[in-house]
């Protein structure tokens, strides 16, 4: 018996499948998917792979395999990553190395986590007796009486931990333990973020009617074992998230398992609790700011069925769980489902295979779902839930919006319209609270000289550099270059250089201006670069008296504030002015969602959108919440331009450190297209190479060529064709990188 071995390298030159032969008593056990130990080359030390495929022989097999070791892959997995590396243009084991055990990727197994091993301690007699013992005087010590009554009540605790609660000390512990009171046993410590926490159980909701008929809808994919794409459409606070906890429990009551997806930063405890809250600790949560050791034990009690429900952001498509009966990505508009990083995979796109091979329901939900699904849906080929009122009858906000040229004309110059100015003084007037956003998606404070016009960019990637105030120093966010700041322009000598763009530190001292003496608290990435203080400054604002929020992206998604009744948006056009098919499409998704923060209680709610284009249809069907509308002249405007869904768009990223081979390499790329599509040259449109909008990043010349068309399989393999002709030539010093509709156009 032979296995075909994929080695623990992101060497491009490794990307094949390597023969070995099966020792005799490995031959019954050996799967696919297992991570076993292999000589290789002329290394002494063995190295590490993972079974692809098992033969009766083959003639390149000549040596043997070593030995299975543990944190293997499923076939199932298996086969995913293998399909992965095709359709994502990159090497298997990168793929494979998404859905291993955190911690557990490096090839060297010193670089490993293990699981952690601590002391836990036991009572070692029946409680009658030790009682009995207290009683006449048998043990006398306090702090030894103090250990055996807390360990009544909870056996099986971690050493440390009881000294801590009854202040006693090690060598005391010791003592019950040499009388034979207590045990001590070495176990895993279960590194659960969440062990210690108590949240009261709740109940189901009664579900409206309109919640009643999606259930009811997804609930019959369920009951018969069957995949299907739903796409729950509903305003925001229409209660899709009640919907989805119901599913679950019902997917539970099957035996099965879940896994929900949701945007990183909506991943906040507010979300987290309501599931505690129902269903208690069967839930693991996966994201990035969880540590490493937190997260392998959270894939391990997925795998061995512990946790039912795994809640988790885009990576966590790859949790180990057996059994699924649903899964739902929520907010399935956000750009964070696609990976910017290879492997460049849509989650969407991994959920729908893994839902298909499971049998099991995929549940998209968004107040503005992606235009891409939202077409599919239309087409059909997703089924279509509404939602269209608010689930506990609060009415959508009021939103209004104020020209802010004509706010310049009559002589406005600060970020803050009259009319915002009213309506928030009004609110801090009457206790409640409001949120200003600051929409700053490819915009920030830069430094300009009046009279030359030079800005200050980055010497390694020709970008714009950002001031950063407190630190006074102009920074690149995108290799980490930073220079002390400018006050003099070096190229004309003038001391005109001032500062554009307005962040929120200064939307924060304008306000505070205005209305001396409140308070302001401010969320974006300066203020949130800590572990949980995104959290604490949500609880901070959602408990303590403050009275306006001020903040970046990070505010928008899924909070529910009770009273929050006035959200202003400082200025809407930022985000329209990216150079990008989707910026109407962010713009709209962005004002809906902001807009969604404010009433969503008993008090009614009321938006105010500042922005230098009122007329634009985005910034229009945002003030009138109107999803429909947007839609329908977005799909127009797409279908007339051919951009997606009416074809898909590739992008072939070219880079080295030297100018003339990236140039030169991407025109051969551009060749090579040409050649390789001949035969189905109507089905696909290749442009030119032409350097990116951001021609130099980190030192390294970027140049691209754009594809549109439908991606296929035809497709993928013509790709493949080309790269494989492409790592021929050997080619060190360019990199090309290949991403499928990419979020990133720079
Ligand atoms: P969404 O996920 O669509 O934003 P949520 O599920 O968070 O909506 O619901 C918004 C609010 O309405 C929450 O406070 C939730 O508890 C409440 N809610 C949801 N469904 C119901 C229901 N059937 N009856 C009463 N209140 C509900
Ligand atoms: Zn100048
Ligand atoms: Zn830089």
């Amino acid at each position: 018996m032979v296995v075909g071995v994929i080695v623990n390298s992101t060497a491009k030159t490794l990307n094949r499948v390597f023969d070995y032969v099966v020792p005799k008593k490995l031959e019954k056990i050996i799967k696919i998917g297992d991570r076993v130990s292999i000589p290789f080359g002329n290394s002494k030390k063995s190295k590490e792979g993972f079974v692809i495929e098992i033969k009766e022989s083959s003639s390149f097999a000549t040596k043997e395999i070593i030995g299975i070791e543990k944190d293997g892959l499923t076939e199932d997995r298996m086969i995913l990553a293998k399909l992965m590396s095709r359709r994502y243009f990159c090497n298997i084991f990168d793929c494979i190395k998404l859905m291993l055990p955190p911690g557990t990727t490096s090839s060297n197994i010193d670089n490993r986590i293990k699981e952690k091993m601590g002391n836990f301690v036991y009572l070692n007699k029946e409680v009658d007796e030790i009682e009995e013992d207290i009683e006449d005087g048998t043990i006398k010590s306090a702090k030894q009486i103090r250990i055996l009554e807390f360990l009544k009540e909870n056996s099986g605790v971690y050493i440390s931990d009881l000294e801590m609660y009854t202040d006693t000390s090690r060598a005391i512990i010791k003592t019950l333990e040499k009388n034979e009171y207590i045990q001590i046993i070495e176990e895993n410590i279960d590194r659960n973020p969440f062990a210690l926490k108590e949240v009261p159980r709740d109940k189901k909701l009664d579900l409206t009617k309109e919640q009643q008929d999606a259930f009811d809808s997804v609930n019959e994919a369920i009951s018969q074992d069957k995949f299907e794409e739903f796409l729950i459409y509903g305003v925001t606070g229409s209660g899709k998230t009640e919907i989805y906890l119901q599913l679950i429990q019902k997917v539970l009551e099957k035996g099965k398992t879940a896994i929900m997806l949701v945007p990183e930063i909506s991943l906040t405890p507010q979300m987290v609790n309501r599931f505690l809250a129902r269903f208690g600790n069967c839930i693991s949560v996966l994201h990035s700011k969880l540590s490493i050791g937190e997260r392998y034990d959270a894939f391990k009690k997925i795998k061995s069925g512990e946790s039912k429900i795994v809640i988790g952001a885009r990576s966590a498509i790859f949790a180990p769980v057996q059994n699924l009966g649903i899964l739902i990505i929520d907010e399935e508009h956000d750009a964070s489902y696609k990976s910017d990083m290879s492997p460049r995979y849509n989650a969407k796109d991994i959920a729908k295979y893994i839902c298909k091979t499971n049998n099991a329901p995929l549940v998209l939900g968004s107040a503005t779902p992606d235009v891409k699904t939202f077409y599919k849906a239309k087409e059909g080929k997703i089924k279509l839930l509404e939602l269209t009122k608010r689930a506990n009858n609060s009415n959508l906000p009021k939103v209004e919006i104020v020209d802010l040229r004509q706010e310049l004309a009559n002589g406005n110059k600060s970020m803050i319209s009259e009319k915002l100015k009213t309506y928030i003084e009004e609110n801090i007037k009457n206790k409640k609270q409001t949120i200003l956003f600051l929409n700053r998606r490819g915009f920030s404070t830069f430094v300009m000289c009046r009279d030359c016009g030079f800005t200050a960019k980055c010497k390694n990637c020709n970008i714009t550099l950002t001031y950063h105030r407190n630190e006074n120093k102009l920074k690149c966010h995108y290799c980490g270059f930073e220079t002390k700041n400018i006050t003099i322009c070096p190229i004309c000598h003038s001391k005109n250089v001032r500062y554009f763009g307005a962040g929120t530190q200064k939307l924060e001292e304008e306000v505070q201006k205005m209305f001396p003496g409140i308070k302001t608290i401010r969320m974006d990435v300066d203020t949130i670069t800590k572990k949980n203080s995104h959290e604490r400054i949500l609880e901070q604002f959602k408990n303590d008296d403050i009275d306006v929020l001020i903040g970046t992206q990070m505010v928008v998604k899924g909070h529910h504030f009770p009273n929050v009744t006035l959200v202003g948006v400082i200025s809407a056009d930022a985000s329209l002015n990216i150079e990008d098919y989707r910026a109407g499409e962010r713009t709209f998704q962005i004002l809906t969602q902001v807009a969604g923060r404010a009433g969503r209680e008993k008090l009614p709610g009321k938006v105010v959108i500042q922005t230098y284009n009122k007329d634009n249809y985005s910034i229009e069907y945002a003030k009138e919440q109107n999803y429909t509308k947007f839609y329908n002249s977005e799909i127009m405007m797409r279908q007339s331009l051919n951009y997606p869904p009416f074809c898909d768009i590739i992008q072939f990223g070219i880079s080295s450190k030297n100018e003339v081979q990236a140039r030169k390499n991407s025109k051969l790329i551009h060749e090579e297209l040409k050649k390789e599509f001949n035969i189905i040259k109507n089905q696909v449109l290749i442009y030119e190479s032409v350097p990116a909008p951001i021609n130099k990043i980190k030192n390294n010349y970027r140049y691209r060529i754009i594809m549109k068309c439908r991606f296929n399989n035809n497709i993928i393999d013509l790709i493949n064709n080309v790269l494989e002709r492409f790592y021929k030539r050997n080619i060190k010093d360019t990199r090309l990188l290949i991403d499928v509709n990419p979020n990133n156009m720079m």
